[in-house]
């Protein structure tokens, strides 16, 4: 059975801790490998090895540091095919998916490429007297970060491609069910020129996360995950005296005004309710028809598209989705559309039967169409991620806008209709961090920054873009003078610019 080994100091390193967790193949249900748990000690020594790269890496000048990332996007785009291959068989997500996984990473590396330009600071001449100011942006030192399984290439490279591009070393704790990905890109990394210790990762679970949240040398933490994971990481590294952000759970809606290109809708629905088996945070797992009419006809049209969806192993090129990540995630989706049965609402498909000849024992399962849900129930409410659509109505815009604002989650909304003035309005009002205007799923790209709202995001400092930069940077303000040849005495007041 395949050993997947920790990353630290430069090196592949066998676990020690004698706990370890399947990693499964979920097309087949084959346990693949096993994931080594880190003990305390393995993490400590991560943070050790990232703590002694620091001062010789945070000292490279960033175009320096801009070259290694230069050379890391070109070793990732090289190695694209195996990456997205590795991951699909660990997450199960099909390979064209796996692929976009990978890219979207990279395109996090791209931006990071930039680092020179992104860290010059601001500067002031002649702010008084023979006096300048100037501001700069320095590394934090220790950085880590925790990804949960849905991305593991993107959400790893959200912030270690920022994190070290700043001068920061960092240690990724990654997904216990499926780091294969990430502990190459660490290898990747080293490869592009990154020195040792710099880029570390270590598999485990929560005893390598209190380990981290507790060291006093990690300076700032980056979480994403489900929310209530996010919140405890939230508040112990908060008093633990770190900086922290700490993205949750969501449950986006897609607003469809009667206005709408209804073709249109339907296309994008099945692709953001169903893709990646519906394991996305910014998937769509509920529309919201305005009137009962557009309802009736949203339905109508949706019922054989979920009906002929084509569910398979991650290696076919004509499935729409592949396996859920794992039995266990599976039960917890099926037994959702149970909950959603009992709680009254309408399975206008049912995926729950679904199984693959020849793949009996992957994790698949149908998808799943649920029409008339309401704001009460427990399928509304909370999080499913799988690939179960609900249709929730509503009468008007102002009752549609309702839902997502006042939803617990914050983190994407759509709406989509051809009136300019009700997509403005709804884009300046909707309580929610990112908003999708006749786009299914709203991610803003490397350049600009990705976080929610509300119990979608703990902290208050996205990720990438300008955001992760100050994020993994403190701010030095410098007020200078240098003799003017006047002495003015001591002064004992505050100085001002009267
Ligand atoms: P998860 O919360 O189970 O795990 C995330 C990370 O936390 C993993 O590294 C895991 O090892 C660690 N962890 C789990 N339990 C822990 C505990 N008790 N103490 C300390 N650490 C613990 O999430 P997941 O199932 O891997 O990922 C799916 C979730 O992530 C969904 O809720 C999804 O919405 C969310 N997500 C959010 C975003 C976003 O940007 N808002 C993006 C992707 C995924």
């Amino acid at each position: 059975m395949r050993e997947i080994q920790h990353f630290i100091n430069g090196k592949l390193v066998a676990g020690t801790s004698g706990r370890t967790l399947d990693v499964y193949n979920p097309s087949t249900g084959e346990v693949q490998a096993k994931s080594p748990l880190a003990s305390a000690d393995e993490v400590r020594s991560a943070i050790d090895a990232a703590q002694k790269a620091f001062p010789a890496w945070s000292a490279v000048n960033p175009q320096r540091r801009a070259r290694v990332m230069f050379k890391f996007k070109d070793l990732l785009e090289q190695n694209m095919d195996d990456l997205a291959a590795l991951l699909s068989s660990e997450h199960g997500k099909v390979l064209a998916d796996a692929k976009g996984d990978v890219q979207r990473g990279l395109e996090v590396i791209e931006f990071a490429c930039g680092i020179p330009h992104l860290l010059k600071g601001e500067y002031t001449q002649g702010a008084g007297p023979g006096i300048d100011m100037y501001s700069m942006r320095q590394p934090l030192g220790v950085v880590a970060g925790i990804t949960p399984f849905n991305f593991p290439a993107m959400i790893p490279m959200w912030m270690f491609g920022v994190a070290v591009a700043c001068g920061n070393t960092f240690v990724c704790k990654p997904s216990e069910k499926d780091p294969s990905v990430p502990v190459r890109l660490a290898e990747l990394f080293m490869e592009a020129g990154g020195p040792e210790g710099v880029l570390n990762v270590v598999t485990g679970d929560k005893e390598a996360v209190d380990t981290i949240l507790t060291d006093p040398r990690v300076k700032a933490v980056s979480f994403v995950g489900s929310s209530a994971i996010a919140q405890y990481i939230y508040e112990t590294g908060a008093a633990n005296g770190k900086r922290v952000q700490a993205m949750g759970g969501a449950k986006n809606h897609a607003i469809i005004m009667p206005d709408a290109d209804l073709d249109r809708v339907v296309d994008d629905l099945i692709g953001a309710g169903y893709g990646s088996a519906g394991e996305r945070c910014m998937a769509i797992p509920v529309a919201v028809p305005v009137t009962k009419a557009v309802g009736d006809e949203l339905v109508k049209r949706l019922i054989p598209r979920v009906e002929e969806l084509r569910v398979g192993p991650s290696t076919d090129p004509d499935a729409d989705f592949g396996p859920m990540v794992t039995a266990e995630h599976r039960a917890k989706v099926l037994g959702y559309v149970d909950i959603g049965v009992k709680e009254g609402a309408d399975l206008v498909v049912d995926g729950r039967g679904f199984s693959l000849q020849g793949y009996e024992d992957g994790f698949y399962m149908g998808g799943c169409l649920f029409d008339n849900v309401t704001t009460k129930m427990d399928i509304y409410k909370e999080e499913i991620f799988g690939p179960v659509l609900s249709i929730a109505r509503a009468d008007d815009f102002e009752q549609a806008i309702a839902m997502p604002s006042t939803h617990q989650y914050g983190n994407g909304v759509a709406i989509y209709t051809r009136d300019g003035d009700a997509a403005r309005e709804f884009a300046d009002r909707v309580n929610v961090g990112m908003v999708g205007i006749n786009v299914p799923i709203p991610v803003p790209l490397a350049y600009h920054t990705f976080g929610g709202w509300k119990r979608s995001a703990f902290g208050d400092t996205n990720q990438h873009g300008p955001e992760g930069v100050k994020f993994y940077t403190k701010l030095k303000t410098v007020t200078s003078r240098w003799p003017t040849g006047v002495r003015e005495g001591s002064s004992f007041v505050i100085p001002t610019m009267k």
